[in-house]
């Protein structure tokens, strides 16, 4: 039986199944004439029964726990994906960024090989990767992004150093998924080790003066 064949068994409409690659909507259905159009994101096509049974579930039923299970199987397969990483500028004119990571890897993680691209991010995508204000973690390509305001005379180089280290600690830390499939990136578990950073305490009365004074006000927050 092949996965139309198996939805199909559930739904007296008839069904269409389309795959498709689009990462931001994995699964949509609308009735179109009489017929239910399904869209697929292709990896459910190599996915157990378990999640074909939650993708049943969640289609006809409307089921929430079975969303969740979608959910998490959407995540783990992303993460586990990794795409050719576009290329960054990591000299800036104040900081040069590859310098500093080179800096953070060897002081706090020298015997890890975290494979992991560094430069200024052309503006700011919330929506991409994991995210602080100042810097942002793609998982996908495994890319640190810095916000380039932070490339700037008034931004000392220990506080450039903890963005980065923040944004490795995402790398190399799990994320956990709450009950209702919402993703937990900063787990407790992370803010321990945060706070291992050899001048945490200057660089988050740092982060704060600077986000209240200059950041808010570049950034029209
Ligand atoms: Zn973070």
């Amino acid at each position: 039986m092949d996965h139309l064949e198996y939805l199909q068994k559930q739904s007296k409409l008839s069904l269409v199944l389309i795959w498709h690659e689009n990462r931001s909507s994995y699964l949509s259905c609308r009735i179109e004439s009489h017929k239910m159009v399904i869209r697929l994101h292709r990896m459910f096509a190599s996915m157990p029964m378990l999640i074909w049974e939650a993708l049943a579930s969640y289609i006809f039923q409307k089921d929430k726990k079975a969303r969740v299970v979608l959910k998490k199987a959407a995540h783990e397969y992303f993460s586990s994906v990794y795409l050719p990483p576009k290329p960054l500028l990591s000299k800036g004119s104040t900081h040069h960024l590859l310098l500093l990571y080179d800096k953070v890897q060897q002081e706090y993680f020298p015997s890890m090989d975290l494979k992991i691209e560094i430069g200024w991010a052309k503006k700011q995508k919330r929506s991409q990767g994991r995210c602080m204000t100042f810097g942002c973690f793609d998982s996908h390509q495994r890319q640190i992004r810095i916000h380039p305001s932070l490339d700037h005379p008034s931004v000392p180089a220990y506080f450039v150093e903890f963005v980065i280290y923040h944004e490795i600690l995402h790398a190399i830390l799990p994320s956990a998924i709450s009950s209702k499939g919402r993703i937990q990136a900063h787990t407790k578990e992370f803010r321990s080790q945060e706070k291992l950073f050899f001048e945490y305490e200057k660089a988050k009365s740092f982060e704060k003066t600077f986000f209240n004074s200059v950041f808010r006000r570049v950034n029209f927050l």
